[in-house]
């Protein structure tokens, strides 16, 4: 074959040297194959390294004091805050906001924006897949403002199926709330058609990108949508920290969802004034060390690639899905052998509760999740209560798979259908 043509588009990372970038991967005894990093990812040492530099040189008040240090918190603040908008590609610094969490932020969205903005008899539309956090705050919404939330539903590969989701790209619809990669089927939705459709009629979209930020590349200006939200804990940063993509136009009409220091412009008695955007959505001191930690996590993953992060995921979960195929009585959810899925596989064996297969793997030092994943509408729509769940990060490797297997084996000679 042609030696250009064989080429990879990008060179190919030292897999097995990064694992060593994790301490507690290579610290734990007995060895720990950590499975469950679609809860909360492991941190490689220069996120720990940027955190404990942080406190140990550079901490001080966020935009609040006039000496060097104070002015270099500031700084670093700021510059984490432009790291995150070149990641995703915002057109300016200031659509990015800082939250405590994609839950927070969609909070913040669902409170200041749609709260402010949908009227009684509009629909919101989510999905049937959706996190618990992308769905209370939009039923909330509709118990006090009257709106009507609207369900996506799931067909039975666990897509989204638009044939029946009537009326969605329609004129009563106010918004569209909608995952990018499911948290339990790893199903990858098809947001860019569906932003695409939605901009056609001028209905908002908030795209919960929890589990797409830092597994694979977001450009929020092609995608065009309203908002996006993410978590730094699920991509290699501290916990504590998320950010809200908003376009400027929209997060102009948005309300703040917390008051208090560091978002006014101005405090009377009776009335007051808010802050330029987004200092307006940040009350409160801010979490310098959570913001520094989490653009030394996207540092960390651009110097590693986002399409070698993407493909090396892909082939594990691929690898994964094939060596559990082949386990008597696992049922496996959604359609993971698609090329529209993420690294996240949901499985259930005989008739073993997940919590029992989760314990069982974890005698044998294997990190799974068990439970409804806080997604309790999809599990109705799956016909149980809770999943066992397997994710996977670029860390992984092919002993973390075979310790899953040969768990869920013993998993079900212990308890299963002999
Ligand atoms: N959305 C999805 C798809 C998630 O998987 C999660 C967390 O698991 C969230 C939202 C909420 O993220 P956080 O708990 O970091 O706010």
């Amino acid at each position: 074959m042609d030696q250009a043509q064989s080429k990879p588009v990008f060179s190919l990372p030292d897999w097995r040297a990064l694992r060593n970038d994790f301490p507690v991967l290579t610290n734990s005894q007995p060895a720990l194959h950590y499975l469950d990093s679609a809860a909360s990812s492991q941190k490689p040492q220069a996120v720990i390294d940027a955190i404990s530099h942080c406190y140990s040189h550079n901490y001080g008040p966020v935009h609040r004091g006039l000496y060097a240090l104070a002015e270099v918190a500031s700084e670093a603040y700021e510059a984490a805050r432009q790291t995150i908008a070149n990641f995703v590609n915002a057109e300016n610094t200031n659509e990015i906001v800082f939250t405590r969490s994609a839950t927070e932020a969609i909070n913040l969205v669902a409170h200041g924006w749609a709260g402010q903005h949908l009227k009684p008899g509009e629909d919101i539309w989510v999905s049937q897949m959706e996190h618990h956090a992308n769905f209370l705050p939009w039923q909330r919404v509709c118990q006090t403002l009257g709106t009507r939330l609207r369900v996506i539903p799931l067909d039975e590969d666990g897509q989204l199926d638009f044939e029946t989701a009537e009326g969605i790209f329609g004129a009563n619809t106010g918004l569209i709330a909608i995952t990018q990669v499911s948290n339990v089927l790893g199903t990858i939705n098809p947001i860019e058609q569906i932003v695409r459709r939605a901009n056609r009629q001028s209905i908002p979209v908030l795209v919960d990108a929890a589990q797409a930020v830092g597994h694979m590349a977001v450009d929020v200006q092609a995608l065009n949508c309203d908002f996006l939200v993410a978590s730094a804990h699920k991509m290699c940063g501290p916990g504590g920290i998320g950010f809200l993509y908003g376009k400027q136009e929209r997060l102009a009409e948005t309300d703040p969802l917390l008051l208090g220091g560091g978002m006014v412009d101005e405090v009377d008695i009776d009335q007051s004034s808010w802050a330029e955007i987004p200092a307006r959505f940040e009350a409160g001191s801010p979490n310098l060390s959570g913001a520094v930690g989490f653009a030394a996590a996207i540092n960390y993953l651009q110097d590693i690639g986002m399409g070698a992060i993407e493909q090396r995921v892909q082939q594990l979960t691929s690898l994964a899905y094939q060596t559990l195929s082949e386990i008597d009585g696992l049922a496996l959810y959604g359609s993971p052998e698609s090329t529209s899925h993420s690294g996240i596989l949901s499985f259930n064996v005989d008739d073993i509760h997940p919590h029992d297969v989760a314990h069982i793997a974890a005698e044998h030092g294997v990190a799974i999740r068990a439970g409804h994943h806080c997604c309790q509408p999809l599990m109705q729509r799956l016909g149980v209560s809770s999943t066992a769940r397997a994710s996977f990060s670029f860390y992984n490797n092919e002993q973390d798979i075979a310790a899953l297997a040969k768990a869920i084996l013993d998993a079900k000679q212990i308890l299963g259908n002999r």
